[in-house]
């Protein structure tokens, strides 16, 4: 097989991964220079970033524990005000993509260095990709600017994230590496992190949803998340990434959730026109047809296969559909406003792809 000509461009983020990898945080705060961290989390996960200020001692200023799905400016002006308040030089992020979405808006704006430390598998801590949304609309950027400086993987950051949102987080993570394999801009490195990925993550979630302390799995499905995460970061997204981003920013759906009831849909909506990539992409999942494939691991995973349960109004779907076709991007099928109506019609309803 010949190799096409390609470009490839390696993150520059420094990775520490390992059981335990926490330990090192105060040695990576002081190494980027940093001598006042504001430590970011969510709600739900601020006593855990309290311990970690703690750890921190002198080198932590404090804590912001506001963020939330989908990075409000809102919530990024309150945690601007109270980083310029506290004086902080450096920020910590503790949490999923909630939370490393916050780091990078407030990056963005202050030119802060960021340390991450993800606890779910949504991979946002590899990508130079900031969603962000005002009055109910959401708008993508891709700039360096927000990329990370250091990303800790502490596996044991993750033993606690309940079994069905590690479900539904990794599938996140297997639509950024399936969508990778027919980027147009995709080449022989990233097509072997995202086929990696799939495997990883299609290995380790079922284990993980049975024994949610299983390390061996935990650490896979990690592995898997920041090659995905990596992968998202490097190549271009399509018609998935897309219905995603048009229905989570105007019908305000769980992200990761709608990710995986979506993916099935939209993996067998372009099919026919990459059947190679296609291919690579079920020998990874270990089945023979990749959207089928991708359904039975929702239903192995427990995961909602119906847009209707996650709160899609059904008024909404010829809306979306029309949302999908407004601006053009590259899609390896034609996209078409009554085929892709179709697919969000199967996908609300939770049917099986066709
Ligand atoms: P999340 O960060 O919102 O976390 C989901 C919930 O799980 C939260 O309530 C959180 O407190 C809790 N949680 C997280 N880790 C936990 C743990 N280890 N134990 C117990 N509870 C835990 O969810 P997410 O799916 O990681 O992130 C979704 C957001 O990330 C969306 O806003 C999405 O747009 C964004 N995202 C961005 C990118 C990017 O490249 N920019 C990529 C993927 C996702």
């Amino acid at each position: 097989m010949t190799t096409l000509p390609f470009t490839f461009e390696p993150l520059p983020t420094r990775v520490i991964f390992g059981p335990g990898s926490r330990d090192q945080l105060t040695a990576e705060v002081q190494g980027l220079g940093v001598r006042r961290a504001l430590v970011l989390s969510t709600p739900g996960q601020a006593g855990r970033a309290g311990e970690l200020a703690a750890q921190l001692g002198d080198l932590a200023a404090g804590t912001f524990s506001g963020a939330v799905m989908h990075t409000p400016l809102r919530v990024t002006e309150q945690a601007l005000d109270h980083a310029r308040h506290l004086r902080a030089d450096g920020l910590v992020a503790f949490g999923g993509g909630s939370t490393t979405g916050l780091s990078k808006a407030i990056a963005l704006r202050t030119d802060l260095p960021q340390l991450i430390l993800p606890t779910t598998y949504a991979g946002s801590e590899m990508t130079p990709i900031l969603g962000e949304t005002q009055g109910g609309r959401k708008t993508t950027r891709r700039t360096q600017a927000v990329l990370p400086e250091t990303v800790i993987y502490d596996v044991e950051l993750t033993l606690t994230l309940p079994p069905a949102v590690s479900a539904s987080s990794g599938v996140n993570a297997v639509a950024h590496a399936a969508e990778a394999l027919y980027a147009r801009n995709g080449n022989p490195v990233t097509t072997l992190m995202a086929e990696e990925a799939l495997r990883a993550l299609s290995q380790a979630l079922p284990v993980i949803v049975r024994e949610p302390q299983n390390p061996e799995a935990r650490s896979q499905a990690m592995l898997g998340a920041w090659l995905a995460g990596s992968v998202l970061g490097s190549v271009d997204m399509a018609l998935h990434h897309k219905l995603a981003h048009v229905l989570g920013g105007t019908f305000n759906l769980p992200h990761a959730e709608l990710h995986a009831a979506l993916l099935p849909h939209t993996i067998a909506y372009n099919a026919p026109a990459v059947p190679a990539a296609v291919q690579r992409m079920a020998r990874a999942l270990g089945t023979r047809d990749a959207a089928q494939g991708l359904y039975e691991l929702n239903r192995t995973l427990g995961i909602e296969p119906a847009l209707q349960a996650l709160g899609m109004p059904e008024s909404g779907l010829s809306q979306a559909a029309a949302l999908a076709v407004q601006a053009p991007y590259p899609n390896p099928a034609p996209l078409e406003e009554r085929a892709l109506l179709a697919l969000l019609r199967r996908a609300w309803a939770g049917d099986p792809p066709q």
